[in-house]
């Protein structure tokens, strides 16, 4: 039986403690200094030039020296170095926030126009940025991975947004503590631990841009718990759905948030008229006090996913500031929609035992909620035998619903670690092997003890 160190998941670094507000990495700390990706950056194009400039010349040089030569050359090229390139990008940093938090405080100060957009309660409206949808046609969402993965290597089209928004208002860029303090996110890392340890990272992201892509992390990982919450209980109650169906022809050229999407759409259907459904299931796209629903929420936050993917990420943090003023209203409201995951908790299994009187099993877990990557220890009862190193959702706290093979635990062989996967794709032609993906590093597996379960899908007998 395995103890409690084996559950962490790697990938994960920061101490559970309240987000540090500027990690001082050596490798932030580079990014920060120049422009992501480098090479599109003329500064560290420079700064390569120096370095091999210096060395040259030193290299070359015939001027007697006290020093051995190679170390003269490291010296004199780190001098050069330092002195011609890093040192001019560290003052190009500094003016960049200067102007930074002046234009910041210039539009804090201007009479709310458009107003709303600071808002992190998510009870308003979202600004003209994102002129989000909330159709929910079942297509929206759902480009293959290939074409967004050959989409991404592209050169990358014209400047964004130019023609998406009002050019005479710009949009008010979001505060800098408005992620870090925001109560909405606080709560939401309760939720499985998938969705509350992205969570984590989104509130520990030092800036604009790391915040950005850290936002479209956690909707990614809430669209595929919530995915697989909803495949799991469908699965459980109406094998034969055709939601189900969808989703095993989806998982042919790899599942897409837009597949989790159709499956939620499926089980909230399914859920109205179930009594013992997963508490909250039914009103997925159900629109709230005008802040549109989970499903519409989620959607609106893969078009911005998509945009990013299609090579318009935002390249400077003021850019990301301003889409955050949009994006995290959106991301807030879905996650306050999204609490009802945490009514069903998820379990893994660590063994069981019968209790022969009451007729139920102990068993005793790891609580796969919240965002620290060490699970807490629980027990629970179960009329069910369950089996070990499982994860199960707790439905009304009494039924135990499979996650396999949704989402489940393996040992990840890079990390050589314990991780939370999710099955990804079904590759044609091999009839067995499942690609597992992982929630917290991207790695990915094969697994061929899934294909069954995954192959078996929207079948009568496949419960
Ligand atoms: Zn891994």
């Amino acid at each position: 039986m395995r103890d409690d160190a084996d559950v962490t998941v790697d990938g994960e670094h920061e101490a559970h403690a309240p987000p540090p507000p500027r990690p001082r990495r050596p490798n932030a700390l580079l990014a920060r200094l120049y422009d992501a990706p480098p090479y599109r950056d003329p500064l560290a194009w420079w700064t390569l030039a120096m370095t091999c400039l210096s060395i040259t010349a030193l290299g070359t040089s015939e001027q007697p020296s006290p020093l051995p030569r190679w170390l003269d050359v490291l010296l004199g090229s780190l001098v050069w170095t330092l002195l011609f390139a890093v040192f001019p990008a560290m003052v190009r940093l500094k003016v960049r926030r200067v102007r930074w938090r002046r234009a910041q405080r210039r539009r804090a100060a201007a009479p709310r126009v458009d107003g709303a957009a600071r808002s992190t309660d998510g009870g308003s409206a979202t600004t003209a940025t994102t002129a989000p949808t909330t159709a929910q046609g079942p297509t929206t969402g759902a480009p293959t991975r290939q074409a967004t993965r050959a989409a991404t290597r592209s050169p990358s089209p014209p400047r964004q947004g130019s023609h998406d928004r009002p050019s005479e208002s710009p949009p008010t860029p979001i505060s800098e503590d408005a992620v870090a303090s925001s109560p909405i996110l606080a709560a939401a890392r309760e939720l499985p631990f998938p969705v509350a340890r992205t969570v984590r990272a989104l509130q520990a992201a030092p800036t604009a841009k790391e915040q950005y892509e850290s936002l479209l992390e956690v909707a990614d990982a809430l669209s595929i718990s919530a995915g697989a919450v909803a495949a799991a209980w469908l699965r459980s109650v109406d094998p034969a759905i055709e939601g189900l169906t969808s989703l095993r022809r989806a998982y042919d050229r790899g599942v897409t948030q837009g597949s989790w999407h159709d499956v939620l759409r499926a089980a909230a259907q399914r859920a109205v008229d179930t009594p013992d459904a997963v508490p909250g299931l039914s009103k997925v796209h159900r629109s709230a006090r005008g802040r549109g629903s989970l499903l519409g929420n989620l959607q609106a936050l893969v078009e911005e996913r998509n945009r990013w993917a299609h090579g318009s990420a935002p390249r400077t943090n003021p850019e990301a500031a301003e889409r955050l003023a949009g994006l995290l209203p959106r991301l807030e409201a879905a996650l306050d929609q999204a609490m009802f995951l945490k009514e069903s908790p998820w379990v893994v299994t660590r063994s069981s035992s019968y209790r022969s009187r009451e007729r139920v099993f102990d068993v005793f877990v790891w609580w796969a909620m919240g965002d620290h990557p060490e699970f807490e220890k629980g027990r629970i009862t179960s009329a069910a035998p369950l089996e070990d190193g499982r994860l199960y959702m707790l439905v009304c706290r009494e039924r135990c619903v499979d996650l396999t093979p949704f989402v489940v635990q393996r040992h990840c062989e890079v990390c050589r670690s314990i991780e939370l996967f999710h099955a990804d794709r079904l590759p044609r032609g091999n009839a067995t092997g499942v690609v597992l993906k992982s929630f917290g590093s991207g790695h990915a597996m094969t697994d061929d003890s899934l294909g069954d379960d995954l192959l078996g899908l929207g079948e009568q007998e496949s419960v």
